[in-house]
């Protein structure tokens, strides 16, 4: 079966993770989303809460039970994905200034463990400039955010920003 781990931060998630994460199970039979445990970037969302929403996203989408899990992660990215028997890491590219990171890890993580590919899907042009930084700066100036994040986000956005 093939299966990739898509990590991040989902801090909230988007529409824009999302929009991956549904091109991703045309590639993938099944999809792990895997919240990077890492409190060093002072969260606004707790990994528990990252999860739900993740969870009440793939709901939202209509996935197929089974093909999305909504598990977190720390340590190297390859020791997990290795660990959890998925063959690629899936992660998405939005404009010109993602390249450099995600071409600096994804050879650092071929350098870990050849076994493991990195898969890329070009963000979908409606969300290029969608961030999860930039969505949380919205919400909490009192902007609308509610087409930019699956249904389950914007209400838990507002009570965190107290609107
Ligand atoms: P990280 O802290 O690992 O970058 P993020 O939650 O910001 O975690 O992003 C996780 C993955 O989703 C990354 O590959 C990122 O490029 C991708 N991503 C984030 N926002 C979008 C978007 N709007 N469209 C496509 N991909 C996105």
């Amino acid at each position: 079966m093939s299966v990739a781990v898509y990590p991040g931060s989902f801090d909230p998630i988007t529409k824009g993770h999302t929009a991956i994460l549904k091109s991703g199970l045309v590639a993938f039979e099944r999809i792990i989303v895997a919240v990077l445990n890492n409190e060093s970037k002072q969260p606004l969302f707790s990994v528990a809460e990252r999860m739900e929403m993740i969870q009440l996203a793939a709901e939202e989408m209509g996935a197929e039970p089974g093909r999305v899990e909504v598990d977190s992660f720390d340590g190297l990215l390859v020791d997990y994905a290795g660990s959890r028997g998925a063959q690629c890491i899936l992660r998405g590219l939005r404009a010109v200034a993602d390249f450099e990171y995600e071409l600096q890890m994804a050879n650092m993580n071929r350098h870990l463990n050849t076994d493991i590919e990195t898969v890329f899907i070009m963000a979908d042009d409606a969300y290029f400039y969608v961030a999860s930084t930039l969505v949380k700066e919205v919400a909490r100036l009192g902007g609308n955010v509610a087409e930019l994040v699956p249904a389950a986000v914007q209400p838990r956005l507002l009570a965190k920003f107290d609107k």
